[in-house]
């Protein structure tokens, strides 16, 4: 495919191949942009912010309303595209398009709600007699750089937000996934959007990162990848609007009087999905010890039977991990824990870029599995003897974006929920749960701001003070 900017599909010299993280083999061909090419999107983009910001709210909801329903309409070919640059399996990948169909549909309706509100000036001394409202404007051009790991649904929450508060936007896809970000660009244009309300940039972030954050005309940038990425961009943006999506190691804590059938499908449900390589998988499995061995026992064969293979193949349930080298990384990982004491309870056997789903029992919080972001089909189980433990190892983390609990007692619920330290709080589930509207976004290191298209508009756009100084 060709890349997009100021209005023009165009290519380059240079190329990126991208390839089947299942088998290697070459699925397409992108242009690899360079500087010169960031020079040229931004320009457009300036046009773009001006058309889109005068294009009446009603016309960007129908834009994107027309987008998602284009995107329902090629479900099957945006996933199987998914499926093949990305390895997630083609049920994990329609479940993704169906998720991206919602966030554009949110996003349409976000374009009709961009509100101010008045402000009651006679309520300040002196004041009285003067009228004063807010406006919401757009930022005006938003770079968007998305990770691999949901190469549409994750653009979509930010392009979606970005078009309905009247912005331009430049999308920034991962190398390893550039496919159905430009697939999204086509159906945005064949919706009706101004040929320069978008770019999409096909190109090597350390190549083309600092040229695109920098650039003063950017007004703000939303960014979801590793917290490392994330921490750099910050340190280049200089004074600009800045939405971080980073990591995360999330945990979900076991009570003893947790339904232990239950909570292994959903540990099965939550570890796994897209072989782990989700921001809030769930990773440390914080067990209390009156019910650990039976925990162990009722969770074993229900990731034993997690079936590994082609993503293609419907009766696949857990894909190949991006790159061989990334499960490589979880194999080294998972052997340093054994190495130090932990116990390999089902997996910990990897074929290519296949990682086995993994539970390994045993883990002490000095582990590199419970201290970094793993991002692979593993999970490291810990046990505690309280809630005052199970709360602290939550937090014992520079992380903050997802955790869960199981338990029936409201006490320990409402504790969780009010002392550990994440964005998004799951009783009686575990932390990877999301619904597209709902305010997403991690604490700490895991980033700042929120999306979901409702949060994301307010991210997207700024708020103005308008004071009627009048004569009576
Ligand atoms: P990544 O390596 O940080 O890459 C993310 C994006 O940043 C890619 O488009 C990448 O481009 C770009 N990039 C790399 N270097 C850059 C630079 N110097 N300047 C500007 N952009 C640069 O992350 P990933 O491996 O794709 O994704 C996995 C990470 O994302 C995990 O940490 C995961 O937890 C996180 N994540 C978070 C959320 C959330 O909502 N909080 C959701 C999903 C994923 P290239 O591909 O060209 O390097």
């Amino acid at each position: 495919m060709r890349m997009y900017a100021a209005g023009q599909w165009i290519d380059a010299e240079k190329k990126i191949n991208v390839l089947s993280p299942y088998d290697g083999t070459v699925v397409d061909r992108v242009p690899c942009a360079d500087p010169g090419d960031v020079e040229n999107a931004m320009e457009g983009a300036v046009r773009g912010a001006r058309t889109m910001g005068s294009l009446p709210g009603y016309d960007r909801y129908r834009i994107l309303r027309a987008a998602a329903d284009l995107i329902e309409a090629r479900s099957e070919d945006f996933a199987r595209t998914i499926t093949l640059e990305e390895g997630k399996s083609l049920a994990e990948s329609r479940f993704e398009v169906s998720r991206a169909v919602q966030t554009m549909t949110l996003s349409a309706e976000e374009a009709k709600r961009l509100h101010g509100e008045t402000i009651p000036f006679d309520g300040a001394p002196g004041a009285a007699g003067k009228f004063g409202f807010t406006l919401r404007v757009p930022c005006g051009v938003v770079v968007a750089i998305s990770p691999f790991n949901f190469p549409l649904n994750l653009v979509c929450h930010k392009v979606g937000p970005a078009l309905a508060a009247g912005n331009a936007v430049v999308i920034k896809p991962a190398t390893d996934t550039p496919l159905s970000a430009l697939k999204l660009t086509e159906v945005l244009l064949e919706a009706g959007l101004p040929a320069d309300g978008i770019a999409c940039l096909t190109g090597l972030g350390a190549e083309i990162g600092d040229a695109l954050c920098r650039d003063r005309r950017v007004r703000k940038i939303t960014f979801t990848g590793s917290r490392d990425v994330g921490e750099r961009i910050c340190r280049m943006a200089g004074i600009k609007k800045i939405t971080m999506e980073l990591g995360g190691n999330s945990p979900i804590i076991i009570m003893p009087d947790a339904d232990l059938d239950k909570v292994a499908l959903a540990v099965a449900a939550t570890g796994y999905s897209n072989a782990g390589q989700v921001c809030i998988s769930t990773q440390r499995v914080l067990t209390s010890e009156k019910i650990y061995g039976d925990f162990l026992d009722a969770l074993k064969p229900k990731v034993a039977a997690l079936t590994t293979g082609n993503p293609l193949d419907e009766r696949t349930k857990v894909g190949p991990m991006i790159r061989e080298k990334e499960a490589i990384r979880v194999e080294e990982w998972v052997n340093e824990a054994v190495a130090g004491g932990a116990q390999v309870v089902t997996g910990g056997v990897r074929q290519g870029a296949i990682y086995a789903p993994t539970v390994v029992a045993d883990v002490s919080p000095d582990m590199r599995i419970f201290r970094d972001e793993l991002f692979g089909p593993v999970v490291a189980v810990t046990r505690f003897d309280s809630i005052d433990e199970a709360i602290a190892l939550a937090n014992d983390t520079i992380y903050g974006l997802a955790a869960g609990i199981f338990t029936k007692n409201l006490e320990w619920a409402m504790r969780f929920a009010r002392e550990v330290e994440a964005g998004n709080l799951m009783i009686n589930w575990g932390p990877q749960w999301r619904a597209d509207l709902m305010p997403y976004g991690g604490l700490k290191e895991s980033g700042f701001g929120k999306e979901g298209p409702r949060y994301a508009v307010e991210e997207m756009t700024e708020l103005k003070l308008v004071c009627f100084h009048l004569a009576g």
